[in-house]
């Protein structure tokens, strides 16, 4: 089976006042459809560094990424941005909702840039909802929902373009445990969505746990434990 992301050789420095920071040294995975993994590791290793680089929200300085069997690393920041709004969801730590704009609304304004129609935008954004158990919700205030409710609006938001891959930076991090529990069970079943993955960063072994592949960034070399 091909995989959904191959990384090969991933390099990345910072240029710093007091010289060169080499944070990720030669990184290689590949992670397949269908696949929830964990990425842990000390604080300040490295952690957001390479998931951004995946998201391609930030580029290596060497290496070679393929998602869906296209190459990736080396595309210009015009063709870097439509392929990660087309392709890659986020989640992060908060969730960046718009507050004082309804649960529809937040999830309609990807869409709205996308130039998807009124009518489908619907659909879809129904649908998102219906995936992370939040249909009854989808009138609501941001700001009337619980922590735990308004990350599952933050998953159903990166649903929305159909993502191959989401990528969640501590996405449970501010939840308590039973919140971050289902949370987590809201990932697990995108990830059982055809054709896609979750990649998961994270300091908490439980929720490494929870993932069907860990991995751990030290020294700036990625190992699957
Ligand atoms: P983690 O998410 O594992 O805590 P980060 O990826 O945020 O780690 O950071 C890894 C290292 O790279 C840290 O030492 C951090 O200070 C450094 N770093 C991150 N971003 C930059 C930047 N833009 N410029 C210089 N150094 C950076
Ligand atoms: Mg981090």
């Amino acid at each position: 089976m091909e995989p959904l992301i191959s990384i090969e050789n991933l390099k990345k420095h910072y240029a710093t006042p007091a010289g060169d920071v080499e944070v990720l040294k030669g990184v290689n995975a590949k992670i397949f459809s269908g696949e929830m993994v964990s990425i842990m590791g000390p604080s300040g290793c490295g952690k957001s560094t390479l998931l951004y680089i995946l998201g391609m929200l930030q580029s290596a300085t060497s290496g070679r990424y393929q998602i869906m069997g296209q190459t990736v690393s080396g595309l210009n920041s015009r063709r870097s941005a439509e392929f990660r709004r087309k392709n890659l969801g986020f989640v992060l730590q908060s969730c960046n909702l718009f507050e004082h704009s309804t649960v529809v609304e937040n999830l309609e304004y990807p869409l709205i840039y996308g130039k998807i129609s009124k009518g489908k935008r619907k659909q879809i954004v129904k649908k998102a909802l219906q995936q992370v158990g939040l249909s009854h919700r989808i009138g609501h205030p941001t700001n009337r929902l619980s922590g735990g409710e308004q990350q599952r609006v933050a998953i159903a938001r990166a649903l929305v373009n159909q993502p191959a891959v989401i990528f969640g930076d501590e996405p449970t991090g501010q939840l308590d445990r039973k919140t971050g529990d289902m949370v987590m069970n809201c990932f697990k079943q995108v990830a059982a969505g055809k054709n896609r993955a979750v990649v998961l960063v994270t300091h908490d072994m439980d929720i490494a746990r929870r993932c069907d592949r860990q991995f751990v960034l030290s020294d700036g070399i990625l190992q699957e434990k």
